[in-house]
């Protein structure tokens, strides 16, 4: 199979969106037509084997989780998936691992509504390179996007959904913990195949102020928001701990497998794990109910965790309100 039939089998498909996208796959460029009134969002994320993902990891699961982080993004910045581009370099063109990649791909990409619409297809070691574009509308003269830099002081600072639980799988694949089957299989989920809170963030649009989405860690993604918006924040450790859905498993009345995890293990799992694909978002004092109303329109949790406050810097609290070391180093590549 030559690199033009493979293009052709596995990634062109029948438009499905002609009003955006004037023209998909096949010419030099393709051509997208956005919305009088809106602003095109682009994000790019690469996924290298060895460094974000192992080789034995489904192929399925791999096209969704390549997608499914580049819309994270769109989510992020309150903007609606319109379309995507492909860039594949690929050891082989074996049909085996082609036809499941592609699968989970696409179906994560119709369920969004984002059209592949392009890309580039190379002999190499796997690596899969996404570039996302989505639509943010502008209101009198205003851009409706959400960015890192708008966080207030005075503002509720929350986090969609649970945390730490990618992680945790990590560390059971590693070998360094083990958990129940039950418990790993919901982790798994979450390091496999997360699910990207398109809607909360389009939700949240005129509502929150600051947002970002939780890739490298809570505490590390936060201090994105705290330096960009020039203010600081305090972060309630526990509430936080608590969103670790397998935690919550180990506590209920049930659990009972813990043998080998610290307190201090599931904290840093909670607010340095990494691989959560949340959303981390700022709103005025006054906007809760507005946040609570985004929060059922989208069906996705949303939890307070801490303040925004003038006094720069992060300071960590637990449930008694005693101050917390922050010793919870977020993912560096190059650190
Ligand atoms: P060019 O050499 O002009 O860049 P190519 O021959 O590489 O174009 O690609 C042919 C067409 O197939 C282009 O429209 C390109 O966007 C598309 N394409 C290439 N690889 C992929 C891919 N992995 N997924 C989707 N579209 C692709
Ligand atoms: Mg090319």
């Amino acid at each position: 199979m030559g690199e033009f039939e493979l293009i052709e089998r596995y990634f062109k498909r029948p438009e499905r969106h002609a009003a955006r996208v004037a023209l998909g796959i096949g010419d030099d460029c393709a051509l997208l037509q956005p919305a009088p009134g809106t602003q095109l969002a682009i994000s790019c994320d690469m996924l290298v084997e060895g460094r974000h993902f192992v080789s034995t990891l489904d192929p399925f699961k791999l096209g969704h989780k390549a997608l499914a982080v580049n819309l994270s993004d769109l989510a992020a910045c309150g903007a609606r998936p319109l379309a995507f581009s492909l860039a594949l370099a690929l050891p082989r063109a074996d049909e085996s691992w082609l036809a499941p990649f592609a699968q989970g791909l696409l179906a994560l990409a119709d369920a969004h509504s984002c059209e592949l619409i392009g890309g580039d297809t190379t002999q190499g070691p796997l690596n899969i390179c996404i570039t996302v574009f989505g639509e943010v509308p502008v209101m009198a003269g205003r851009s409706q996007a959400l960015l890192r830099s708008g966080a207030q002081a005075g503002d509720d600072l929350y986090i969609s959904g649970n945390l730490g639980d990618a992680r945790l799988a990590l560390e059971v694949f590693r070998g360094t913990v083990s958990v129940p089957e039950a418990v790993f299989t919901a982790a798994r989920v979450r390091l496999e195949t997360p699910t990207p809170r398109v809607a909360l963030g389009l939700a949240l649009r005129g509502v929150a102020n600051a947002a970002i989405d939780v890739s490298d860690g809570l505490l590390g993604d936060l201090g994105h928001i705290l330096q960009q918006s020039g203010v600081g924040a305090t972060v309630d450790a526990d509430v936080a701990t608590s969103l670790i859905a397998a935690h919550a498993y180990y506590t209920g009345a049930t659990g009972q497998f813990d043998t080998n995890i610290a307190p201090e293990q599931w904290r840093r799992w909670a607010l340095s794990g990494g691989d959560d694909y949340e959303l981390l978002f700022t709103a005025p004092v006054a906007r809760r109910e507005a946040v609570a109303a985004a929060a059922a329109a989208s069906l996705t949790p949303v939890t307070r965790i801490g303040q925004i406050e003038a006094e720069r810097g992060l300071r960590l609290m637990d449930a008694q309100r005693q101050p917390v070391p922050d010793r919870y180093a977020s993912f560096d590549h190059f650190a």
